[in-house]
């Protein structure tokens, strides 16, 4: 699909390396490989969630080979966007798009728009979303660092570029601030396969809860929007309310309002809902904190 003029090899540079931040949070380098990040203890202890999203996507094989940096650079895998017959403004700005119309189980109901309808395919951008994620780049300006979320565009204007970064720019790796609540934190993944499959809805949480109540949360959802969709208005929603099922409910109602289905996905706003609850369920039975 993608005919580049010129491809530069980065697999030699030094960035595979995973350290220790102040505070408790971690740097990622970008040739960090999915399977490293995975097995990291570090990043086990004390981000499990971003660990379950990586071993939720892929394969073994690909882990294996799969990078930091490549995995949150990846692109859509719309149908269409691979198809050359069809019309698609990611790969050719004013064509269209099939899949407003066409077969759509798998696209966007938040933060899409009438231009492109495709999901960001990434699980592990979605935990990194939740756990409010640096990227560190650099480019022929020099460095710069650029919050997860707005590392990704809404495809409103120009829905052929994914990202801010600019030609020549390179994702150099990927911070996560310390975060003691996210020790316990959770990657719930709803797909067509148990295994090797794009999600259908994916939910990112983190939850500390005090005296029966939500004093810290953090969500995101994948497989439901063009970006890793951090769920602010399901975070402010619970913060201080009662860490029950019907406070998780209404949460989940409060984010996926404004979601607009269409002829084939119209399901996936329901399916968001009832991910939220599990996963939000899921940490508070682990901590018998409920
Ligand atoms: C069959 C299949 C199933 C998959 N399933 C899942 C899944 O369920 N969930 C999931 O999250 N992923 C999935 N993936 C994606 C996979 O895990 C890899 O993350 C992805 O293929 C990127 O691999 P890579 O690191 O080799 O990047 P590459 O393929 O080498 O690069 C991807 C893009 O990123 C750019 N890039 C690479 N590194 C950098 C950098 N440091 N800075 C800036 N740009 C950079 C490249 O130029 C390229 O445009 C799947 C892939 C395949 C092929």
């Amino acid at each position: 699909m993608e005919q580049p003029g010129l491809l530069v090899d980065v697999t030699s540079l030094p960035l595979t390396e995973i350290e220790e931040l102040p505070g408790g949070g971690l740097r990622i380098g970008a040739l960090v490989r999915n399977s490293d990040l995975a097995a990291s203890s570090l990043v086990r202890a004390r981000f499990p969630v971003v660990a379950q999203a990586v071993l939720a996507g892929a394969s073994a094989q690909i882990r294996n080979m799969a990078t930091t940096g490549g995995n949150l650079s990846q692109r859509t895998r719309c149908g269409y966007f691979y198809d050359h017959a069809a019309a698609c403004n990611k790969h050719e700005p004013g064509t269209g798009c099939s899949a407003l119309d066409g077969f759509n189980r798998t696209h966007a109901v938040l933060g899409a728009s009438d231009s492109c309808i495709a999901v960001h395919p990434s699980d592990m951008g979605v935990a990194l979303a939740a756990l409010d994620a640096v990227v560190a780049v650099t480019g022929p300006d020099g460095a710069r660092r650029i919050s997860l979320a707005d590392l990704y565009r809404s495809p409103a204007d120009a829905p052929d570029r994914d990202t801010v970064l600019r030609p020549a720019d390179l994702i150099t790796a990927v911070e996560i601030p310390g975060l003691p609540e996210a020790a316990n934190s959770h990657y719930r993944k709803v797909r067509d396969r148990a295994s090797y499959a794009f999600a259908l809805v994916s939910v990112a949480a983190v939850l500390r809860v005090e005296t029966g109540k939500v004093a810290r949360v953090r969500l995101a959802l994948g497989g439901v929007a063009p970006r890793p969709w951090r769920a602010h208005l399901a975070e402010r929603e619970l913060l201080g309310r009662a860490a029950t099922e019907d406070s998780f409910r209404a949460a989940a109602e409060a984010e996926l309002a404004p979601a607009t289905g269409r002829q084939h996905n119209a399901f996936k706003p329901e399916l968001a809902h009832r991910t939220i609850v599990a996963a939000l369920r899921r940490l508070t039975t682990r901590t018998g904190a409920s």
